[in-house]
């Protein structure tokens, strides 16, 4: 049975002098969630680009269901791609949009049939009831959703997205975030999904790929990926740790809040010590702790929904984030300008350094 649907094989790709994609492999499996995260100019588009085949690499060959396609051209790979700065045909109604491809595509599709699979896809992403709308009589949201039951109505194997819901508010993102997941278990195909939001990766995905100058810095399940980054720089871009500098000396890591056992290590080329927003507690600041205790201040907190973020400052003016899940009960408040001591269990953190292994 073939279950690599999808692969990369040593890509790079150049623009001038600048390399976009250095060396880059990638098996993706047939129905899978794949997210991309990274920062931006790490080259998420241009591996898109690459895939759909809108960009040539110099080196390296890509494979589709077992064909070498590296050379053909996007208009033949079946391959449907949704861009963030989607643009829809203005003149035409929502149904006109979604069945355009199929109506105008290389392979005639008759009238009744190309009606038949416009109105199932635009009742996939819930918008049966507008189908003779006029584009510009729906809301943006809508018109995302448009986008993608566009590309849905082609049946591609695969689907590409690029920070398709940057668009949208944070609410909205959300449900597009539940109906993607729905609508890919619903149809079968592979997603591989570009974003800029770590959350968004994390919810997302079943596996996260993270990129960086080019390069796949670490690929795994969304939760191995949260759970152990590979190097500060990935627990850099998930954006849900703290990390702090010191140094690493025989399984001890000296920094700003004191010196801790770290028996276990990653190797890295820097000393860096993190530790998850949510592993946070917080102490008044005359608590005695045999463990990590660093001095803050309580600067702000802010609401997230299902969590409450708590922003303190260091005496050298660096944050520190504690995140609080609503779910563990109503929060502790705290008193702004207010000294404190953050700790944490120290053997849920994660130590990056030299002479880790
Ligand atoms: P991302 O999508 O992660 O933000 P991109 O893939 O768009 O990153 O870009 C990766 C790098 O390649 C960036 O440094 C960008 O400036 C460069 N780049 C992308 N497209 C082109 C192009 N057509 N010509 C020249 N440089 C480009
Ligand atoms: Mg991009």
């Amino acid at each position: 049975m073939e279950t690599t649907v999808f692969r990369l094989e040593g890509v790079t790709k150049r623009y001038g002098d600048l390399v976009a994609l250095d060396n880059v492999s990638l098996d993706v499996g047939v129905n899978e969630y794949v997210s991309f995260l990274g920062p931006s100019g790490s080259g998420k588009t241009t591996l898109l680009r690459v895939i759909a085949g809108f960009e040539t690499p110099e080196v390296g060959r890509v494979f589709f269901e077992g064909r070498d396609i590296t050379y053909q051209p996007a208009h033949e790979r079946g391959i449907g791609f949704v861009f963030q700065n989607f643009a829809l045909f203005p003149h035409l109604t929502v149904i006109g949009n979604v069945g355009f491809g199929l109506a105008h595509g290389k392979t005639p599709v008759a009238p009744a049939e190309v009606d038949r699979r416009a109105r199932k896809m635009i009742d996939l992403v819930g918008l049966s009831g507008m189908e003779d709308r006029g584009v510009d009589q729906i809301s943006g949201g809508q018109r995302q959703r448009v986008a993608l039951a566009r590309t849905l109505a082609m049946q591609p194997k695969l689907v590409l997205l690029d920070e398709p819901l940057g668009a949208l508010d944070a609410n909205l993102r959300g449900r597009m975030r539940n109906e993607l997941r729905a609508i890919r278990e619903r149809l079968g195909v592979t997603f591989l999904h570009v974003t800029g939001s770590e959350n968004e990766a994390l919810a997302m995905g079943d596996r996260v790929v993270v990129l960086d100058r080019g390069r796949i810095i670490q690929s795994g399940r969304s939760d191995e990926v949260y759970d152990t980054p590979a190097s500060p720089d990935v627990a850099h871009f998930l954006n849900r740790f703290n990390l702090f500098e010191g140094r690493l000396a025989d399984a001890r890591f000296t920094g700003p809040f004191g010196s801790v056992a770290a028996p276990v290590a990653r190797r890295s080329d820097r000393d860096i010590y993190a530790v998850r927003y949510d592993r946070m507690r917080v102490l008044p600041a005359q608590a005695a702790t045999d463990g990590p205790a660093l001095k803050a201040t309580f600067v702000a907190s802010e609401y997230l929904g299902s969590s409450i973020m708590n922003f303190f400052e260091t005496a050298d003016g660096k944050v520190v984030e504690m995140e609080h899940h609503l779910s563990l009960g109503a929060p502790d408040t705290y008193e702004a300008k207010r000294d404190y001591i953050l700790t944490w269990n120290p053997d849920l953190a994660i130590v990056f350094g030299r002479e880790g292994r």
